[in-house]
């Protein structure tokens, strides 16, 4: 059965990159029936941040990614939480030191330092080892002692000198590292608690994961954790890989970090994100009037293609189009402008229903109470709103009237005889109009009183809204009513 897992790390908020990490996980468990598991990584004490997992399951919840087995919702597999996992980790890394595959290592943190400073760029391995304090340099009796009085220790990987370490990746292929390029990572903490690469081992093989994606950037922890697979005897129970192009800045310098949305004025996070130690806060895509449905089919363009032009997909669609062959090896640039294109798209074609469950908590504070008229409002108005927030400026005007209005658009070239057609215009116009029969009624009048319809139509549209903006003049009229446009064209003319 296919089983595959988000695992991030509660160390703040969640970058897009992040979420489409999620996302492809999520649309290949769906597409194979499988599980789509959400696990918190959080044996790293000292970067955990307060809420971060909270915000993350909100995250996915607003996405519509909802995990089948996770730390709210647990299945057979629990606890989801490293940290709650700790007890279970201790005797894989023994195990370890027994077979021959990692030793106990003694140094202080002062001892680590004073070999930095000796050495330039030091790392802990094949080369340095054996100068340093820990089970494969000092004596049997000696260790045992150490251990006995309870001395601070790690447990670290002994990574084998010369050999080749290669495993098959679902996007990039034969992937191969030299084993002489890796250092012996610490594999469990003086704390007790496991480093990263245990704790993913360990629990890939506990919670039976059959395949994991994850960003690029954990493709160098690759054979650590095919070693330790290796070591740990359960070589043939390890989960297919698939590690996913980097997210890359626009001009495609490099990695999009969460400063080139401070720097480029868009968001890089799914949701608002205020760091609870100093109070920052960090914009989100939700927050900023994105629709979840347009964010995630967004994120899957970034990477993936169903090998046709479609770019628009409900999830429902992407579960069922998605295959791993079409995700690119290369890296996907983002653009903010083609992620507002994704929006507009999705706000055109949604039903006013679905627009007014997304745009309520903004519209009811003008009045908008979710009946037919809100929904004649907002189809009416949709197509010009590229984000949710512009509901707001682009619906106001139709549940009361505007207060203020474009003076400089009308006042200059206003005269009597305008104000005699729109006085004239009042009493000839009514509920049993559609919007066309209006405007031409609108225009034979003005053609009567010599003037131009393009000389009377402005005034209108700022009577009716208060500026140069919004869709067909009568479209408008035709929703706000005889009585309300009326009793507007009278306040304008006044
Ligand atoms: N905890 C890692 C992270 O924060 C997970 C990497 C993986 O999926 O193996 O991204």
């Amino acid at each position: 059965p296919v089983r595959v897992r988000f695992a991030p790390s509660p160390t703040g908020g969640l970058h897009l990159g992040g979420v489409r990490t999620a996302l492809f996980n999520y649309l290949f468990a769906k597409k194979h029936e499988g599980k789509f598991i959400l696990r918190i990584e959080d044996t790293d004490q000292t970067r955990f941040v307060e809420g971060a997992e909270e915000y993350i399951a909100s995250c996915l919840n607003w996405c519509g990614l909802n995990p089948d087995e996770s730390p709210e919702n647990p299945g057979n597999y629990g606890p989801y939480r490293q940290s709650e996992r700790k007890a279970s980790y201790r005797k894989y890394a023994e195990q370890l030191v027994k077979d021959g595959y990692a030793y106990y290592a003694f140094d202080t943190p002062e001892e680590l330092n004073e070999k930095r400073n000796e050495i330039a760029n030091f790392l802990y391995g094949q080369k340095t080892r054996m100068q340093m304090r820990n089970s494969l340099t000092l004596a049997e009796t000696e260790v045992n002692e150490l251990l006995n009085s309870g001395t601070p220790h790690v447990i670290r990987i002994k990574i084998p000198t010369d050999e080749q370490v290669s495993f098959n990746d679902m996007i990039r292929g034969h992937v191969s590292f030299d084993t002489n390029l890796v250092d012996d990572k610490v594999l469990l903490k003086a704390d007790g608690m496991p480093t990263y690469h245990l704790a993913v081992v360990v629990d890939d093989k506990a919670m039976e994961i059959s395949h994991a994606f994850r960003g690029e950037e954990w493709l160098p922890s690759a054979p650590i954790h095919l070693l330790l697979w290796k070591y740990l005897g359960w070589q043939n129970e390890m989960p297919e890989w698939a590690h996913l192009p980097l997210i890359l800045k626009p001009d495609g310098n490099g990695k999009l970090s969460k400063r080139d949305g401070d720097r480029l004025g868009f968001p890089v996070y799914a949701m608002n994100w205020t760091d609870p130690k100093t109070g920052d806060l960090t914009k989100g895509f939700k927050e900023l009037g994105f629709m979840p449905e347009a964010f995630v089919n967004m994120l899957a363009m970034l990477g993936w293609n169903d090998g046709t032009d479609t770019e628009i997909f409900t999830l429902a669609q992407l579960i069922a189009a998605f295959s791993i062959e079409r995700i690119s090896k290369a890296g996907a640039k983002f653009d903010f402008e083609k992620a507002k294109w994704f929006n507009h798209e999705w706000i055109k074609h949604s039903s006013a229903q679905t627009l007014w469950s997304q745009t309520q908590s903004l519209l009811s504070k003008y009045g908008a109470t979710g009946n037919e008229f809100t929904f004649k409002v907002i189809d009416l108005i949709k197509d010009r709103c590229t984000l949710l927030g512009d509901f707001a400026a682009q619906a106001g005007y139709f549940f009361s009237a505007p207060q203020q209005y474009d003076e400089q658009a009308v006042k200059p070239k206003w005269t009597a005889e305008k104000a005699a057609f729109f006085e004239a215009f009042c009493t000839v116009i009514n509920d049993g109009l559609n919007a066309q029969e209006s405007e031409s009624l609108f225009k034979e009048l003005a053609e009567k009183h010599q003037l131009k319809a393009g000389e009377v139509m402005l005034p209108l549209r700022v009577m009716l809204v208060g500026g140069k903006f919004g869709p067909g003049v009568f479209d408008i009229a035709q929703l706000l009513g005889t009585r309300e446009t009326v009793s507007r064209i009278r306040k304008g003319i006044a």
